[in-house]
């Protein structure tokens, strides 16, 4: 039987290796460079289309973790990787050029590997096939994704508000409370004095934010995940009266009306992360961090995920999705790379990585491999599969979607001691995981 890959990115590629590797026959289909997506620029397989950083490779970072898990697992695309590197002090950048020729020569040098170099239009969803277009998956094949997989479940545009640590919040200052007081004590609120709401405002304003790129000029943002910096732009009180609003949030504690109120809402299962609710943007990194810093309650936070907007074809994972990347609709199909809801370069790899893997596993008809929880590649096929998001945006891999680990006070206090423990239970989790089959 033959495999259908559609993309031959970063995911796409490495799951395409990965079957061959199994002795199984792939069709690779890749529209480039016929025709391009508006961020590549070559018809070069696994071409990365902005900085040439695959973050860290230090194992108790959680993007190195992920490489060496992506090791373990056997990746094709890592040690070309390795191959490529350039020196970029702590990161592992790599000579961009180079290793999209390593991964094109060796993918065309494959017998197992049939690459047909154009644009997929329709989906034959009788057939194995692993859809790994991209965040800048081509409009006619978006149409046909979205027939597939119904109204809803594509989204074109990340609007992300910023994601926190729980453990980082200051709750000398923060409290839980629902709006009104209604149900659960749910939301997280870090309340704000008229003083500290005109130096949060003042900070806002004159932050620089992030240049759209070219074919991201026309997005047109729904009124309701406008930026807050836009918002901002509008007047003093304009986030006061909209997702600042401090009405029905009384602190008990002190009984208090506040000025304003940023609320954070919890964002994964475990109640490790929360995001600032109605909060996107798209300020610079280090004006997020000093913008977020200054609310009361939040010096300390530890920020897991900046908010972006920019054009990202992606799924509605947590509907649609299995954590081995395998369709809920039909089990032929599988995703792979940003369009599944994972985030970034390494991410991308990773999911190929696991897609092709499983797919290799449905075509033996064997057991589709779920990945341990504690691991990062677990962790993240759980998250974005889990159905209990208010609303699902793409994330990366970050330690606060790991479950939490019964550890002493002083390890849990000592961030530099706790990755270390999260990175060497994920270590040994994987090993024997791998192990057992
Ligand atoms: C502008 C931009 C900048 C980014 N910058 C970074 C960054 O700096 N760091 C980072 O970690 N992540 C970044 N990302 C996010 C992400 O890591 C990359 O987009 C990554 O390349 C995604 O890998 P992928 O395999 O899912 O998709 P891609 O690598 O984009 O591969 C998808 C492939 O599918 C092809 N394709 C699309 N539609 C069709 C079709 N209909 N038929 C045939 N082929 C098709 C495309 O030509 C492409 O080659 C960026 C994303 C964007 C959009």
């Amino acid at each position: 039987m033959r495999v259908s890959i559609i993309g031959a990115g970063l995911a796409g590629s490495e799951a395409a290796l990965q079957l061959a590797k199994q002795g199984i026959y792939t069709d690779l289909y890749e529209m480039r460079p016929e025709k391009q997506t508006g961020a590549h620029k070559t018809g070069d397989f696994a071409e990365f289309v902005c900085s040439n950083s695959l973050g860290s490779y230090d194992i108790t970072n959680a993007s190195g973790l992920l490489k060496h898990e992506m090791e373990s697992l056997g990746s094709e695309l890592m040690p070309l990787i390795m191959d490529s590197q350039v020196p970029a002090g702590g990161a592992l950048a790599i000579d961009r050029v180079l290793f999209s020729k390593k991964v094109t020569d060796k993918i065309l040098s494959n017998q197992f590997i049939n690459v047909i170099r154009r644009e997929v239009t329709s989906l034959n969803t009788e057939s194995p096939i692993i859809i790994a277009s991209g965040p800048l998956t081509s409009e006619i094949l978006s149409i046909s994704i979205k027939n597939f997989l119904g109204e809803d479940y594509l989204y074109f545009f990340d609007a992300i508000a910023p994601v926190i640590e729980k453990d980082s919040i200051n709750f000398d200052k923060a409290f839980y409370l629902n709006r009104y007081n209604k149900g659960n004590k749910d939301y997280i609120n870090c309340p704000m004095n008229k003083e500290e709401y005109q130096n949060f405002y003042n900070i806002l304003i004159n932050a620089p934010g992030i240049e759209l790129k070219s074919f991201e000029k026309d997005a047109n943002f729904f009124e309701g995940c406008l930026p807050v910096e836009i918002l901002a732009s509008r007047g003093v009180d304009t986030l006061r009266f909209g997702p600042l609003k401090p009405i029905g949030l009384v602190d008990e504690r002190t009984g208090i009306n506040n000025y304003a109120v940023v609320q954070l809402r919890q964002d994964d299962k475990q109640a490790n992360l929360y995001n600032l609710v109605g909060f996107q943007t798209n300020l610079k990194w280090g004006s997020q961090k000093e913008l977020i810093q200054s609310i009361p309650g939040l010096e300390n936070a530890n920020i897991v995920r900046y908010g972006v907007m920019h054009r990202n074809t992606f799924i509605n994972s947590p509907k649609t999705l299995n954590p081995t990347l395998q369709s809920r609709k039909s089990p032929n199909i599988f995703f792979a790379g940003q369009i599944t809801g994972t985030e970034g370069y390494t991410e991308s790899i990773a999911s190929g990585l696991l897609a092709g893997l499983n797919m290799a596993n449905y075509i033996n008809k064997e057991p589709l491999l779920k990945l341990p929880a504690e691991t990062m590649l677990g962790a993240l096929m759980n998250y974005i599969s889990y159905e209990g998001h208010s609303s699902f945006q793409p994330i990366n891999s970050n330690w606060g979607i790991l479950p939490p680990v019964a550890i002493n006070k002083e390890i849990r206090k000592n961030k530099k001691l706790k990755k270390e423990f999260l990175a060497k239970r994920a270590e040994e989790t994987l090993k024997n995981f791998l192990n057992t089959i």
